[in-house]
C-alpha cells in the first residue's frame, strides 16, 4: 500500500528531465505549486522555451550529471528512455530522493495523482500506478459531485478556523458540526450565489448557537425526483438525496431513484395518489418539521419538479411558519421528460404557440375552456385520467375539432413507458385503459411524433 501526501513545494528546488509534451503538464503543475524548477533536456518543446525564457524555470543543459541530484527535492523523469531511467532512480535511490519516471512505475518512488483542485480543496487520485487513465476516470466522476464553490465555502471556514477549534474543542464535536454546515442547505445557496458576507455571517451565527454538545440543525430540501428515470435527476439532486438523513417520499418517485438513498438513512413512504391520501398534507408537513428540529437533513422527494402540482408552494410556507431552514432544488417535470422522451415538441412554430400546464384534479370548472380551445395552442393534463370524459366534453363544446391529436402517455421516461395516440373524440374511451401515471397531451403537436419516429 502506497503512503499518500501532498508536499508543500513553495521554493523546494525540483528537477525534470525532459521537456516534451509530458513534461510540460508535469512543469505547470509544479509551477502552479511555487516550485523551483530545474530543466535537463535535449529537445525542448515551444512552451517550455517560453518559460526558460521568462526565467521561470531554470534550463541546466543537456547532459545529466549525479550531483544536479543532490540539492533537489525529488525528480520527475518525462523521457522514453528506460536505461536513463533506471539510471537515474538507482542513483535517487541511493541519495535518499523521491523519483518519478511517468509511465514506468519499476522505476517509480513516487507516483503523481490525478489531481481535482476546488481552491485550497485538493484531491488527488491514484491507481498506485497501474492505469493513470483509471485514475483520470474516476477523478472526472468525483469532479462532478465537487461545486466550483467549494473553494469559497473553505476559505470562508479558515477564516473561522481558530473560532471553531476553540468552541467545539472535542474532535467528534468538531466533525458533527463541519459536517453539518457543509449540508447545511442556505451556507451553500449563499456561497454558491456569491453572497459570501451572508455566508460568513450565517457561519457565524451558527457557531455561536449551536452549543459544545454538538446540537445539529436541521434542514428540509425539497428536491424534484424528475419524471421516472434516474437519469434525469439533475447533479444537485443527486447530491442532495446522497446526503439525506431522512426521506420523505411520494409514491411517484421510482424504485430506482430510491435506490441513490444512503443505506443508513430513513426512507419514509408519504405517497399520495389522486383520491387515496396514503398519508394526509398535513402530516406530511409535521414530519418534514419534527425530522428537522432533530437536526436531520431532510429530504422531501417529489415526482417532477416540486412547484409544479406538486403542492411544494404550501410545504415552503409551513417551513417558513415553523423556521425550519429549507431550499428547493428543481426537477425536470412530466411534461418536459415525457415530450422529450416520445419525440412530442410542446411548442412548434406552425402547430402552437401557447402552451398550458393544467391539472384536471381541480375542480374542473376553474379551467377557462373556451380559452385554451383556441387553435394552435397546446395543452398538458397532469392528473387527467379520471377526468378525460370532462376534458373532451369541455374542449369539443368550447370549438376545438374532435380530430385534435392527442397522446396519452403512462409511466413516462421509464422502461414501461406506453403511448397512446388517438384524437379529442376517443379520448375518454382511450383513458379508460391507460395505466397510471397518465399524462395527456392535446394539440397538432401530437402528430409530429409519426413524423420524428421514421
Ligand atoms: N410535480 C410533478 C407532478 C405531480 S402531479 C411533475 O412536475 O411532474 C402527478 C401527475 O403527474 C400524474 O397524475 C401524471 O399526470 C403526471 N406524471 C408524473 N410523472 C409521470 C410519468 N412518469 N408518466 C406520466 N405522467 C406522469
Amino acid at each position: 500500500m502506497n503512503y499518500p501526501v501532498f508536499l508543500r513545494l513553495a521554493k523546494k528546488k525540483v528537477l525534470v528531465i525532459g521537456a516534451g509534451d509530458v513534461a510540460e503538464r508535469k512543469i505547470q503543475a509544479l509551477l502552479a505549486s511555487d516550485a523551483e524548477i530545474l530543466l535537463l533536456a535535449k529537445k525542448i518543446n515551444k512552451n517550455i522555451q517560453n518559460l526558460i525564457d521568462n526565467k521561470q524555470i531554470i534550463y541546466l543543459g543537456q547532459d545529466f550529471k549525479e550531483e544536479f541530484i543532490d540539492d533537489v527535492f525529488f525528480i520527475i523523469s518525462a523521457t522514453d528512455d528506460r536505461e536513463f531511467n533506471q539510471k537515474i532512480s538507482q542513483i535517487a535511490e541511493k541519495k535518499a530522493k523521491f523519483c518519478n519516471c511517468v509511465d514506468d512505475l519499476d522505476n517509480s518512488s513516487l507516483i503523481l495523482g490525478a489531481n481535482l483542485n476546488r481552491g485550497k480543496l485538493q484531491i488527488a487520485v491514484s491507481s498506485s500506478g497501474i492505469s493513470p487513465v483509471f485514475a483520470r476516470i474516476i477523478r472526472d466522476k468525483l469532479e462532478l459531485f465537487l461545486p466550483n464553490y467549494l473553494e469559497n465555502c473553505l476559505d470562508i471556514l479558515a477564516k473561522y478556523r481558530e473560532k471553531i477549534k476553540n468552541k467545539f474543542n472535542n474532535i467528534q464535536i468538531r466533525r458533527l458540526f463541519f459536517e453539518k454546515m457543509l449540508e447545511n442547505a442556505k451556507f451553500h445557496y449563499l456561497v454558491e450565489n456569491n453572497l459570501l458576507k451572508e455566508a460568513e455571517e450565517l457561519l457565524a451565527t451558527e457557531i455561536k448557537n449551536n452549543n459544545e454538545n454538538g446540537k445539529k440543525f436541521g434542514e428540509v430540501v425539497l428536491v424534484g425526483a424528475g419524471p421516472g428515470n434516474p437519469d434525469l435527476l439533475t447533479i444537485k439532486a443527486l447530491r442532495a438525496i446522497k446526503s439525506a438523513d431522512v426521506v420523505l417520499t411520494d409514491a411517484l418517485v421510482s424504485k430506482e431513484i430510491l435506490e441513490i438513498v444512503r443505506r443508513d438513512a430513513k426512507i419514509i413512504f408519504v405517497g399520495k395518489r389522486a383520491g387515496n391520501h396514503f398519508v394526509v398534507q398535513e402530516r406530511i408537513n409535521q414530519l418534514m418539521v419534527e425530522y428537522a428540529q432533530e437536526g436531520n437533513k431532510v429530504v422531501r422527494l417529489k415526482g417532477g419538479d416540486p412547484f409544479i402540482f406538486g403542492r411544494g408552494g404550501e410545504e415552503c410556507e409551513f417551513l417558513r411558519e415553523n423556521n425550519i431552514p429549507f431550499s428547493i432544488i428543481p426537477g425536470i417535470t412530466a411534461a418536459i421528460g415525457i415530450s422529450a422522451n416520445t419525440l412530442i415538441p410542446l411548442t412548434h412554430r406552425n402547430y402552437s404557440q401557447n402552451l398550458f400546464f393544467l391539472t384536471a384534479q381541480t375542480e374542473t370548472n376553474q379551467i377557462n375552456w373556451k380559452n385554451i380551445a383556441e387553435i394552435n395552442q397546446t395543452i398538458v393534463f397532469y392528473m387527467g385520467k379520471n377526468q378525460a370524459e370532462n376534458i373532451q366534453n369541455q374542449l369539443i363544446k368550447y370549438g376545438k375539432s374532435a380530430k385534435t391529436p392527442c397522446a396519452i402517455i403512462s409511466n413516462g421516461t421509464l422502461s414501461n413507458e406506453k403511448v397512446i395516440m388517438t384524437n379529442l373524440d376517443n379520448l375518454a374511451k382511450e383513458a379508460k385503459t391507460a395505466a397510471r401515471p397518465a399524462l395527456i397531451i392535446i394539440g397538432e403537436v401530437v402528430k409530429i411524433r409519426e413524423k420524428l419516429r421514421q
